[in-house]
């Protein structure tokens, strides 16, 4: 599995950082993590097409992870190349009702020649392409879920968090954690800092940790960030 962080910053519009989205690549297939503004053009950029993405997840509704998925939906239907392959999404509680929603605003996003199977993950956990997905419900939104999708090795997806105890649960052998550290020091409700994540991490001591879902106040943080942690950029490919 290989891991592109195609953004890592958050609702507050940045040069430097697109709103949180990963892109998780198997040897033939492609999973999105969360799908905010301007994701559908940041996968052009990187040499992915909207019709190479098998699955979305979506860890909540907030406009900063989901805002593309109709530009998504749309393409599908109306781009270059109409979409034929089967599309999954995912998400927490609630996924029918926003999708019904994106659809009544939107009635171009339904599917013209593609199937779509929209899933509630908190359900029951689901198997594809030989990768395990389980989500848990986190601290932030109602609909808010964490992620782990296991292949050979176990990647964690935090989405947006307040400190959770789901989540250490979630990041127990993880190789790697993805996890929102919105500030370095400032305490937001509904979001961790550094000193929440070492909280989290003691505890479930996943391998590797990479703090995402950064505001601009990152960019100007002169300390230190110790092992085993890695700030997150637009572009970072890491291999698993
Ligand atoms: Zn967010
Ligand atoms: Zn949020």
């Amino acid at each position: 599995m290989k891991l592109l962080i195609l953004g890592s910053g958050t609702a507050t519009p940045s040069i430097r950082r697109l709103s949180s989205s990963y892109l998780l690549t198997t040897e033939r297939h492609n999973i999105l993590i969360d799908i905010g503004p301007s994701v559908v053009r940041r996968l052009i950029e990187f040499g992915y097409s909207i019709n190479g993405i098998d699955v979305i997840i979506l860890t909540h509704f907030h406009i900063d992870h989901t805002a593309d998925l109709s530009t998504f939906l749309f393409a599908s239907n109306y781009g270059d190349t109409e979409r034929s392959e089967p599309l999954t999404i995912l998400g927490g509680d609630g996924i029918y009702k926003f999708y019904r929603a994106l659809r009544n605003l939107y009635p171009w996003v339904k599917p013209i020649n593609y199937e779509l199977n929209l899933i509630n993950i908190l359900k029951s956990d689901i198997q594809l392409f030989g990768i395990k997905i389980k989500a848990m419900r986190m601290n932030h939104n109602r609909e808010s879920i964490g992620i782990s999708v296991e292949g050979k090795k176990k990647v964690v997806f935090s989405g947006d968090t307040d400190y959770s105890k789901n989540l250490i649960k979630l990041s127990r052998d993880a190789e790697l954690l993805i996890v929102e550290c919105s500030f370095p020091e400032r305490k937001l409700k509904g979001h961790m800092n550094l000193q929440l994540v070492n909280r989290i991490t003691q505890e479930a001591k996943p391998k590797r940790v990479i703090l995402t879902h950064l505001y601009p106040q990152w960019d100007e943080f002169k300390g230190i960030i110790p092992r085993p942690y890695l700030l997150a950029e637009d572009g970072m490919e890491i291999e698993l």
